[in-house]
């Protein structure tokens, strides 16, 4: 089932490919089903099913991955007429988190987030959803949900017990992490060193932007969700200004709920922003879908009333009439090319145009 035309549809479903790979899967096969509305049962169309089972048997497929988020019964339900593990773009999302967070805050977050999507889908299946969670090497307890009463029952009920007092905790030790965070954000304003947050959809070259800008060695991965964590770095205008640099959560369409939750305290780090220079893929196929998606996600985070620059990356191997039409488009961006360095030095100069002057200038002198 899809939403929109036959083109968003088959980008969604590129993307989901993309993500799934990212992921560790082989794809096999995509299949598009046009119609009003999911189906309450099954979510595709119930004929539907049976043409999907044949994939299944003809591929020798063992994961079917829904692009769309499935009700705790629709999933059940294709379970158990396809006999394949049956994964929803939420979880497949989660679990790409799960796999690349590396601080202890991003860690606790994804952790909340597979708990909070995990807590409603229980019941009496607890055994499948502890092998969807296991690849991130976590919720194994829920297993043996077969029995939906008496002792079962019971053991259901444990195990959602243990999951509410982990996400208990997990929201304290959040918490307590976001304040420690605060203070650093603070002691940045008390010092007045602007910051400007790179923000732009996944894969757009973020990272490899805040690379060329400040030469960090960060890591540039040609998967999604290569940066979960923010990394800042200081930088420093031709005149001697400091400034930070930081790289943001990477933005993905129908970014499931639970993320934004989860990474709401670091995205709004963005809000505290001075600048957002916003990152877009010259060479994606539909760049416009991609900068509303990200704009979107600084909206709910409040960063929507902060100045944004564009900023056209991939340059080197965009084609010259999506070149032309981009530049109509967005007058004002500035493109350039992490990977040649084209455009950069412009950027460079764009973005200390846009930072806020000081009222007393502090000259900091290189080491
Ligand atoms: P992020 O997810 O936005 O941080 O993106 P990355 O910086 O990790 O880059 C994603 C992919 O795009 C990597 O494979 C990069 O090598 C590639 N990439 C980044 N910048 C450029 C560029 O200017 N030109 C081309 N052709 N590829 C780029």
């Amino acid at each position: 089932w899809t939403e929109g035309t036959q083109t968003d549809a088959d980008n969604s479903l590129t993307e989901l490919a993309a993500l799934a790979e990212t992921a560790g899967s082989q794809v096999l096969e995509g299949l598009i089903q046009r119609r009003h509305r999911p189906d309450p049962a099954t979510y595709i169309g119930r004929g539907k099913v049976d043409d999907l089972g044949a994939v299944v048997l003809a591929t020798g497929a063992d994961t079917i991955i829904c692009d769309g988020e499935l009700s705790p019964s629709q999933l059940r339900n294709l379970e158990q007429r396809t006999k394949v593990k049956v994964v929803d773009r939420t979880a497949l999302i989660l679990d790409i988190f799960a796999q690349h967070a590396k601080s202890k805050e991003g860690k606790a977050q994804v952790e909340l987030a597979q708990l909070e999507y995990l807590l409603p889908r229980l019941r009496g299946w607890g055994e499948a959803l502890s092998r969807q969670t296991g690849g991130s090497g976590r919720g194994g307890g829920a297993g043996g949900g077969v029995g939906l009463r008496g002792p079962g029952e019971t053991k259901l009920e444990t195990d959602r017990r243990r999951i509410r007092h982990r996400i208990a905790r997990l929201r304290r030790e959040i918490k307590s992490m976001a304040t420690v965070r605060q203070t650093k954000r603070a002691r940045r304003t008390r010092n007045a060193v602007p910051a400007v947050a790179i923000a732009g959809y996944t894969n757009a070259g973020k990272s490899s932007l805040l690379n060329r800008l400040t030469g960090a060695g960060v890591l540039v991965e040609n998967a999604l969700f290569a940066t979960l964590d923010p990394t800042t770095r200081r930088a420093t205008t031709s005149d001697g200004r400091l400034y930070t640099l930081s790289d943001t959560v990477g933005f993905v369409r129908h970014l499931p709920h639970q993320i934004v939750e989860a990474f709401r305290s670091t995205l709004e780090e963005v809000g505290d922003a001075d600048l957002v220079v916003h990152v877009v893929d010259g060479t994606h196929p539909d760049p416009e879908e991609q900068v509303r998606a990200v704009r979107e996600v600084l909206a709910e985070v409040g960063a929507d009333r902060l100045p944004e620059l564009l900023v056209v990356n991939k340059t080197d191997a965009t084609d010259e009439e999506t070149m032309l039409r981009l530049k109509r488009l967005w007058p004002d961006a500035v493109f350039v090319s992490a990977h040649s360095g084209r455009g950069i030095d412009e950027l460079r100069e764009a973005v200390e145009r846009r930072l806020p002057r000081p009222a007393v200038e502090v000259r900091v002198v290189l080491p």
